[in-house]
């Protein structure tokens, strides 16, 4: 399973962060998913949660931020792409920007370059380093 693979890459990397800074318990972990990472947030938590059972990270709480495309055109628009300007719904979106690299821009009409969206990124993780009293 994908997201399987991808919660194994995130856990080692809150782990190993965690530890270098003496973690004894890792609290929040905020991940950025780009619209185009193909990757289901609930099914990445429910990996990670099981991969972090009986680690410092097992009660962590998993959040997935998500991030919207964003596209960018030589007469200098940029901006993000949401569905109402390409009038599809998030899935089909998603489906349809995996085979292309450009979509029209809404400004000059020619081919504007899809710019973000695949991003997988850890954003922030909350650690907790003394022992509650
Ligand atoms: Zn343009």
């Amino acid at each position: 399973m994908h997201e399987y693979s991808l919660a194994c890459e995130i856990f080692e990397q809150v782990i190993s962060t965690a530890e270098a800074h003496g973690a004894l318990e890792v609290r929040h972990v905020i991940l950025e998913m780009g619209r185009l990472a193909h990757a289901n947030p609930e099914q990445l938590s429910f990996c990670f949660k099981a991969i972090a059972e009986g680690s410092i990270a097992e009660n962590a709480e998993f959040i997935v931020e998500m991030i919207q495309p964003s596209l960018e055109c030589e007469c200098g628009y940029t901006g993000t792409l949401d569905k109402t300007q390409a009038g599809k719904d998030d899935e089909l979106l998603s489906e349809l920007l995996e085979y292309i690299s450009a979509l029209e821009c809404p400004i000059c009409g020619k081919n504007a370059r899809i710019t973000g969206g695949r991003e997988l990124i850890i954003k922030s993780i909350d650690i907790e380093t003394e022992v509650e009293k």
